[in-house]
């Protein structure tokens, strides 16, 4: 397949491939190509939308396998929110579909793969990378927010990269529509913040300090409060046990932004639009978003 040529059609091909929101799809409306990757409860190939030539991710789940693991109603909830955000760092869900086995899922192509291997090719990102990534996170969780989602699960496992070498937040599995704090306990422990782990009450600060985790993470290759047992690493987390270790060697400033974001009180959490003011962020960010590698 030319994926090149079609990814500069991008633009003009994703809205026609989103055209008409209650078209109904079938398989048969796409050429089905090599597989992308496997997931828990399915795989992922590239495809192509056969009217418009569109190249798209199809990602077949299995619905045996999301009833046993009692998951049907957070994909309802990932569909629901996913198809209605528009952000160039946010992957698009273009729609779904499905037959008596099966679920389908259209998704934006990531052309560049997975950023979790990305990271683990290099051991972790000079600062300039890691400040483009951190600031196109924080716009795309500035525009989740302002929509009221709250997405409470960024990871590296969650991010994607584009053709462009564009950041994508894919997984909206855990994320929320509300209105309301939050009291519900989700995502894996090395990113939750303290009132999650203590199970207290908990809102779209919750992104802030995930992304400060992950901040660390870029630019030191681990996450901040590993630990071999599961109970250090909670107890890490409440007691916000942040050191920074002597190599790689990371600027004081990136150190200051990090202490800004991991902070206990969610309160007290830089904002994310003062994040974008921040020197480092300043200095170091891309200002188009796009780290060229
Ligand atoms: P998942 O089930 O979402 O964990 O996806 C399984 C794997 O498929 C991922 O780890 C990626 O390598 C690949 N993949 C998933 N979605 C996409 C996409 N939209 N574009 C490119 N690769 C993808």
């Amino acid at each position: 397949m030319a994926i090149s040529a079609e990814n500069q059609q991008h633009e003009k091909a994703s809205t026609e491939v989103s055209a008409g929101e209650n078209k109904r799809w079938t398989l048969n409306d796409f050429d089905i190509g090599k597989p992308l990757g496997r997931g828990k409860f399915g795989h992922v190939y590239l495809a192509r939308e056969k009217r418009s030539n569109h190249i798209v991710a199809l990602k077949v789940l299995f619905k045996s396998q999301l009833q046993q693991s009692q998951v049907e109603h957070q994909l309802r909830r990932e569909v629901e929110i996913q198809s209605h955000l528009r952000h160039p760092n946010i992957l698009r869900l273009y729609g779904y579909f499905y037959d008596q086995k099966r679920v389908y899922l259209i998704l934006e192509y990531a052309a560049k793969g997975e950023l979790y291997k990305e990271l683990q090719k290099c051991k972790y990102f000079s600062e300039r990378r890691a400040a483009t990534y951190v600031a196109s996170l924080a716009r795309a969780l500035i525009y989740c927010h302002g929509k009221h989602v709250i997405h409470r699960d960024i990871k590296p496992e969650n991010l994607l990269i584009g053709a462009q070498g564009e950041l994508k937040i894919a997984d909206f599995g855990w994320s929320v529509h509300t209105f309301n704090r939050r009291r519900t306990m989700c995502g894996t422990l090395d990113y939750l913040p303290p009132e999650m782990v203590e199970s207290v009450e908990h809102d779209a600060s919750v992104d802030i300090w995930s992304l400060g985790i992950l901040c660390y993470e870029f630019l030191y290759g681990v996450p901040p409060f590993e630990a071999k047992e599961h109970s250090d690493t909670y107890r890490r987390i409440v007691q916000v046990d942040l050191k920074f270790p002597p190599k790689p060697i990371v600027s004081s400033a990136a150190k200051d932004l990090i202490s800004q974001m991991l902070v206990k009180d969610s309160s007290e959490r830089l904002p994310l639009h003062k994040l974008l003011e921040h020197p480092w962020i300043v200095q170091n960010a891309e200002p188009s978003g796009i780290y060229k590698y």
